[in-house]
C-alpha cells in the first residue's frame, strides 16, 4: 500500500508501527497533502537515513503525467499514468474566480451511457482513493497559481460504483486537502442505493444527477442504469439527499438532438421537478466518437427547451463548454490506447 491514500492517523499507527516516533507520520502527512511532494528525498526535515530507509521500503503513491495538452482557454488536460501502467485522464478547469480539478473514479465506466465515451472502454477497474487524491495534488500542480479550490467527480467511471474508495478520498480531500465540502461536486448516473448512503455520511458535498429524460422509457434508452433504478426511485432519493443535507441538487439534462430536446419533454420535465427542485442545468452534447449513435442538438431546439423549462418557474444554467478542442469536455474522457510522449 502507498503511503498516499492514508489519513493523519493510520500515519502515525504506521511510523509506530515501524518503530519511529508518532510524530514522523504527521510530518510525513504534511508533506504528502499539505506540501504535496512526490518523493521521499524531498522530506526535507527527516533524517536524511531514513529518507533512504523509505524510499527502498515504501511508496509514496503518485502517479506520473504521461501527457499534457492545453487548450486556449487555459482547460488542461493530464493523461496520468497508474501504477498498473493503466491510464486515466484528469481535467484542470482554471476560472478568473476559482479552479476546479475533474476527476475520474473509476478506469473506464461499466454503465455503458450511449452517448459517452468512457461507456466504449468498458470498466477495466475502480480508482484507489489514493488514484483519486493524488488526482487533486496534480491538478495543483498544473494551476496557475499552484491551487485547487473545486473539485468535480465527473471524469470518467460511475462514483457509486466505487464507493468506498470515492467516501475515503472526499474525507481526505476536505480533511488534508483543505478543500470544503461545499466546493466538491458528485455527479451520478442515478445510482439510488449510493445517493441514499452519500446523503447519510455527515459530508455535505454537492450531488448533481445526470437525468436525461424525465420518464424511465427513454432515460433508459440513453443511460441502462435506468432500468434498475426508474426516475421516480431516483428523484426520491434526491429528495432525501437534499432533505438531510440541506444542499442543493444539480440536476444535468444532457441535449441530444433529435432525441430528448423538444418542448413535450420539457415540460414533462418541468411536471417532473414539480417546483421542488428549481434548477436544471442544461448540457449540450459533445461529440467523442463518430460512430456513436447520437447528435448535438440545434440551437434553435436548446433555446425552445430552455424557455419551455423558464416559463414554468425552473432557473436553467447552460453549461459552458470548455477544452472542447482537446477533447476534455463532458463526455469525452477515454483512453484508447497507451500513449507513448513523455509530457513537455
Ligand atoms: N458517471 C457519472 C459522472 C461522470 S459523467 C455520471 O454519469 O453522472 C459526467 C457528466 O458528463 C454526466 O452528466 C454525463 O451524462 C455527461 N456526459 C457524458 N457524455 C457526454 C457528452 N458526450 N457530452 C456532454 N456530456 C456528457
Ligand atoms: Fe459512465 Fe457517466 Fe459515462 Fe454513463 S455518462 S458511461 S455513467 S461515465
Amino acid at each position: 500500500m502507498p503511503l498516499l491514500g492514508q489519513t493523519r492517523d493510520q500515519l502515525q499507527q504506521w511510523a509506530e508501527r515501524r518503530g519511529l516516533p508518532r510524530f514522523r507520520g504527521r510530518q510525513i502527512a504534511d508533506w504528502l497533502y499539505r506540501r504535496g511532494v512526490r518523493t521521499f528525498a524531498e522530506m526535507v526535515d527527516l533524517p536524511a537515513p531514513l529518507r533512504e530507509q523509505l524510499a527502498t521500503d515504501e511508496r509514496v503513491g503518485r502517479s506520473a503525467v504521461d501527457q499534457r495538452q492545453q487548450a486556449a482557454d487555459g482547460t488542461t488536460k493530464l493523461l496520468l499514468l497508474l501504477a498498473d501502467d493503466r491510464r486515466i485522464e484528469t481535467v484542470v478547469l482554471p476560472y478568473t474566480d476559482r479552479v476546479s480539478v475533474c476527476i475520474s473514479s473509476q478506469v473506464g465506466c461499466p454503465v455503458g451511457c450511449v452517448f459517452c465515451a468512457t461507456a466504449t472502454m468498458g470498466l477495466l477497474r475502480n480508482l484507489t482513493a489514493a488514484e483519486m487524491v493524488d488526482q487533486v495534488l496534480t491538478a495543483r500542480e498544473h494551476s496557475p497559481g499552484g491551487k485547487v479550490s473545486h473539485v468535480v467527480v465527473m471524469g470518467m467511471g460511475e462514483p457509486m460504483l466505487n464507493y468506498d474508495a470515492l467516501l475515503r478520498a472526499l474525507r481526505l480531500i476536505t480533511a488534508e486537502l483543505e478543500i470544503s465540502a461545499r466546493r466538491i461536486t458528485v455527479s451520478t448516473a442515478g445510482h439510488v442505493p449510493g445517493i441514499r448512503r452519500l446523503a447519510d455520511e455527515a459530508l455535505p458535498v454537492t450531488l448533481a444527477l445526470s437525468l436525461h429524460a424525465p420518464n424511465d422509457e427513454l432515460r433508459s434508452e440513453l443511460i441502462p442504469m435506468g432500468r434498475k433504478w426508474g426516475v421516480g426511485e431516483v428523484m426520491d432519493a434526491v429528495r432525501h439527499y437534499t432533505r438531510t443535507t440541506g444542499r442543493r441538487v444539480t440536476l444535468e439534462y444532457l441535449l441530444l438532438g433529435g432525441v430528448n430536446d423538444t418542448p413535450e419533454l420539457a415540460r414533462e420535465l418541468a411536471g417532473l421537478l414539480r417546483g421542488e427542485i428549481g434548477h436544471v442545468n442544461l448540457i449540450p452534447w459533445n461529440a467523442a466518437d463518430s460512430l456513436q449513435p447520437v447528435r448535438a442538438p440545434g440551437k434553435r431546439s436548446v433555446r425552445g427547451f430552455r424557455e419551455v423549462l423558464e416559463q414554468q418557474g425552473v432557473t436553467v444554467t447552460e453549461r459552458m463548454e470548455r477544452g472542447r478542442e482537446i477533447d476534455a469536455a463532458c463526455g469525452q474522457l477515454v483512453v484508447k490506447r497507451a500513449q507513448p510522449e513523455a509530457v513537455s
